[in-house]
Order: C-alpha cells, then sequence, then structure tokens
C-alpha cells in the first residue's frame, strides 16, 4: 500500500435517517467522510444540511438496484477512496406467516438482504481491483437472531444478513476486508414508529433488561468501533446492541 493517501470515505446506505444519519455524525466525530446513499433527494438534501455536509455527498441509490448502487459506490471511491460501507438500508414488516403475501415476503428480503448483498458486493470488487482493504458492517436485527412473532419476512432477510455476514467475513478477510454486523434491539426511529404498537412498545420495555429502547447514536457508536482500526482484529461477529434483550433468561 506504500504511500497511498489512507482512504478515509464511507459509504452509508440509508443514510438519510435514524441508524444511518446519528452513524454519519458519529464518523464524522471520528475524522471519516460520510457519504448518504437513500431514496429521495430531498431527505438527503436536508441530512447534508443538518450534518454541514455539500449536498453532492448524498447521493440518490436504491439498494436493490445492482447499476445504481454500482454507479453510487464508484462516485463515493473516487475522492477519498472507500474505507468502509454501512448497510442500513431497510424497511419494516410485521404480519403473521399465515397473512404475509409472498409479494411482500420478497419485497422485504429485496431490500434489506439482497439489498445489502449489492452493496457489499461492490464494495467487495473494487477493494479487490485495487488491492485495498475494507470494512463492512451490516445492520441486521435481533429479530434475525431469534423467532419475534410478526417477523417472518423481516427475520429472515436479517438472518439471512447475519448469515451473509460470517460468509464474506471468510471469503474477504484474506485480502484485508472485515465483515461484521450489528444486531440492534429497539430503536425509536421513523422505521420502528411504523411498526410498534402501544403493545408492543410496552413489550420492549418490559423483555429488554435495561429496561429501554435504544439510541440511534448507542448503535452508531458500535458501527463506528467496527468500522475503525479499533477493531482491526474483529471480523465476522455479530455484536448484539440490545441492552440484554437476546441473551436474558428468565426475569421472574
Ligand atoms: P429509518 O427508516 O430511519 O432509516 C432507514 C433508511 O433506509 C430510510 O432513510 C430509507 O429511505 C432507507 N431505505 C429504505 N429502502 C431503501 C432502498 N431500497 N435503497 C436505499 N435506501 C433505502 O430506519 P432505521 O431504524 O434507522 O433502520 C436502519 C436499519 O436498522 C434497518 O436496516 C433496520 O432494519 C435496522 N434495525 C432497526 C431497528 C429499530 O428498532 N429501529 C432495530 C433493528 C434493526
Amino acid at each position: 500500500m506504500g504511500n497511498k493517501i489512507k482512504a478515509n470515505a464511507i459509504a452509508i446506505t440509508g443514510g438519510a435517517s435514524g441508524i444511518g444519519l446519528a452513524t454519519a455524525h458519529s464518523l464524522l466525530g471520528r475524522g471519516y467522510e460520510p457519504w448518504l446513499l437513500d431514496l429521495k433527494r430531498e431527505t438527503l438534501d436536508n441530512a447534508c444540511d443538518e450534518l454541514g455536509l455539500a449536498r453532492d455527498r448524498g447521493i440518490v441509490c436504491d439498494v436493490s438496484d445492482e447499476v445504481s448502487v454500482e454507479q453510487a459506490i464508484r462516485t463515493v471511491s473516487a475522492n477519498m477512496g472507500l474505507a468502509g460501507i454501512v448497510n442500513s438500508a431497510g424497511i419494516a414488516f410485521d404480519r403473521p406467516a399465515v397473512e404475509t403475501s409472498v409479494e411482500d415476503f420478497k419485497r422485504i428480503l429485496d431490500v434489506n438482504l439482497t439489498g445489502s448483498f449489492i452493496v457489499s458486493r461492490a464494495a467487495a470488487r473494487l477493494w479487490m481491483e485495487r488491492g485495498e482493504a475494507g470494512s463492512i458492517v451490516n445492520i441486521s436485527s435481533v429479530s434475525g437472531l431469534c423467532g419475534n412473532k410478526g417477523r417472518t419476512a423481516y427475520g429472515a432477510s436479517k438472518g439471512g444478513i447475519n448469515l451473509m455476514t460470517l460468509v464474506m467475513a471468510n471469503e474477504l478477510g484474506p485480502i484485508g476486508v472485515r465483515v461484521n454486523a450489528v444486531a440492534p434491539g429497539p430503536i425509536d426511529t421513523p422505521l420502528a414508529r411504523v411498526v410498534h404498537t402501544e403493545d408492543v412498545r410496552r413489550q420492549w420495555n418490559e423483555r429488554v433488561p435495561l429496561g429501554r429502547y435504544g439510541t440511534t447514536d448507542e448503535i452508531a457508536r458500535a458501527v463506528t468501533f467496527l468500522l475503525s482500526d479499533d477493531a482491526s482484529y474483529v471480523n465476522g461477529q455479530i455484536l448484539a446492541v440490545d441492552g440484554g434483550f437476546i441473551n436474558a433468561g428468565l426475569s421472574a
């Protein structure tokens, strides 16, 4: 790698909102150059303004569209070199299996799982081509680690992300690319507000040992750690950031 300038740009899918946006804030604080990839020009502009970034650091990109992703990753890497990617783009869905249509099931997998695959593959190919190292952090979910009701489609997409994380960590480790996942518990974001009814919120607050929702910043700090050289020997891990939910046993 010799005299090459150290790559500094991080592409964050779903970067205009929630966990992705909080991660951009956290990365800025650590001297990285976040680039936001999301669906709408207007929300990207608002996010860039909030972060104090030029608006061209927000790129309209649908993660389920290969062409759109290839272009976005090339644009990000053209300037400061690509140091990492965060796959935070996602959509929520909460419905019993017997009431889930095949169309809805496929739509959830298409964005959450296939989208993360398309973005990760584009970055991996680029790093391979250039002989560069990199770091990938996938945002999965505790719903990809246990059988939360209503999560047949969403949980399958997140469980798939967890397994894809392990395989890609194994395949890409030899070229210096680390692949890890953060599995958040309940976090109060626009996505959660769509599916978390009063009853669901009560259950989370009762079942999470820390007794509360997490904040986007608490997830962002874990993502930043995994992306950075602080985690230089961490590869193929799924880090639950969930107030203790996934490992809790009986509470009464
Ligand atoms: P959010 O709705 O605030 O952010 C998600 C972003 O993804 C939005 O800006 C949306 O426009 C974008 N997006 C959706 N489809 C896209 C596509 N096809 N291409 C590009 N961008 C797209 O939600 P959030 O809670 O910050 O979610 C971020 C990630 O965290 C998701 O993958 C979600 O599944 C995961 N997660 C969230 C929670 C929670 O409780 N909020 C818990 C576990 C996991």
